[in-house]
């Protein structure tokens, strides 16, 4: 089976067939810059000691610092953090902000931890990498199962172990620990602004029907954004199980529901059914938040949205990503679609940095901005080549990087 590293390079490859880029930028681009591996030795609540593999991956530093979240999951290894390392170089060069790429993770399934437990592992992570991150070198932030108090933790850890108190080591703190107002809901507001920038040019009504896989973090807030908007959530869905309501689901109440029971299963405003046919659902368009590999070539037949907005990393495979292209169904790739992140990210460590705080009006005029410029930017350059928006965002952000390491 093919690792997201595999289907990374092949979507390189690909993109690159579209516009002349040298042979050895194209070498150099195959192989990250450092690949870390390090042992991470957890007292557990009752004494025992545990050792957790923890990594941090830095592609390519050409535009800036290394810049990517760290993810906690059981199946998070060296390839998987590898291939999104590769992604936010390219994910920064299209978002236009003066950083590189790079990610982190932990082989870990969280939810099996105390907060105590929790808070060793992540002051661990921060304590075995602290020489080889820094405000000019590379900025971590959160991902899968990673949140503001884990960021804090981190913040906290690095000016233990190094004496530098300046929080622009890493982003997506809480507020009260130097975080930037906006960064919680950035991914999926970020991911709206590029929707409502294309909708009308892909051919979308004005009013949508949206499927959204995921209610975590990027999931939960697009629900929120696209539903206050006046488009109908008609079915999401967590790890445990989905829900579809095709009049619309309440997403207040849905978030109620979740909070109090841990999953969308069981939601009285709609039905409840197996999570893995989620992106089968008819939808105007889906919106895949959760993992990746999500629509493949065994099951992309069955998608039967009209568009695509991935605000997962890497959720639509090239094979997938073919088919749904020779059917005209527009995929707005996760390197534009949730680049909003990063973005804010960016903005926290330039707060940072200038010792300012900035509103969250002023933080979104400026996403929103970025984001719709990038976005019209990858349409127009993907009718020039004749080729789908990913290939496009991709020859974008591939001259960007070429310019930088010149
Ligand atoms: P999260 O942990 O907050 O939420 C993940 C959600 O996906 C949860 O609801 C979980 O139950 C669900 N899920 C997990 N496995 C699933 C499965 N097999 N089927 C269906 N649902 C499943 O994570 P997040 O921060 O929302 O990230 C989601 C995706 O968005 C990831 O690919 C991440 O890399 C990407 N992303 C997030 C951000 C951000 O700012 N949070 C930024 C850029 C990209």
């Amino acid at each position: 089976m093919p690792t997201p590293f595999d289907h990374a390079m092949n979507q390189l490859e690909r993109a690159t067939k579209l516009a002349f880029f040298s042979p050895e930028f194209l070498e150099r681009l195959r192989y990250p810059n450092r690949q870390i591996r390090v042992s991470i030795p957890v007292t557990m609540d009752d004494g025992s000691l545990r050792v957790f593999e923890g990594y941090r991956v830095q592609f390519n530093n050409a535009r800036g610092p290394y810049k990517g979240g760290i993810r906690y999951h059981q199946d998070t290894d060296i390839e998987e953090v590898k291939a999104l390392a590769f992604w936010m170089s390219l994910k920064c060069a299209v978002a236009n902000i003066p950083m590189g790429g790079g990610k982190g993770g932990v082989s870990v399934n969280p939810k099996t931890l105390s907060a105590g437990e929790l808070e060793r592992l992540s002051r661990g992570w921060m304590r075995a990498l602290a020489d080889v991150v820094g405000a000019h070198k590379d900025v971590p932030a959160p991902d899968v199962n990673t949140t503001p108090q884990i960021m804090a933790w981190m913040a906290d850890e690095y000016a233990k172990v190094t004496g530098e108190t300046n929080g622009a080591v890493i982003t997506g703190k809480p507020l009260d620990a130097g975080g930037s107002e906006g960064r919680g809901t950035a991914t999926a507001q970020g991911g709206f602004y590029v929707f409502e920038a294309l909708r009308s040019e892909l051919g979308l009504p004005e009013q949508c029907r949206v499927v959204i896989q995921g209610f975590g973090n990027a999931g939960e807030h697009a629900a929120e954004i696209w539903s206050k908007a006046g488009h109908k959530i008609v079915a999401t869905c967590d790890s445990k199980a989905a829900v579809r309501n095709p009049d619309g689901l309440d997403i207040a109440a849905l978030y109620v529901h979740k909070k109090s029971t841990g999953s969308v299963a069981g939601f009285a405003g709609g039905e409840t059914f197996e999570g893995s046919e989620l992106c089968f659902e008819p939808c105007d368009l889906l919106i895949p938040a959760a993992l990746e590999n999500q629509i493949r070539q065994d099951n992309v037949g069955r998608v039967q949205a009209k568009a695509i907005l991935e605000l997962a990393n890497g959720p639509v495979t090239p094979d997938a990503d073919d088919a749904l292209f020779a059917r005209g169904v527009p995929v707005i790739p996760d390197i534009l679609a949730n680049s909003g992140g990063v973005t804010v990210s960016t903005f926290e460590w330039e707060q940072n940095l200038n010792g300012e705080h900035w509103s969250e009006a002023q933080v979104f005029e400026k996403l929103k901005t970025m984001m719709e410029r990038e976005a019209v930017g990858i349409l127009n350059r993907s009718r020039e080549l004749k080729t789908d928006l990913r290939r496009a965002a991709f020859v974008i952000a591939l001259e960007r990087i070429k310019d930088a390491m010149k």
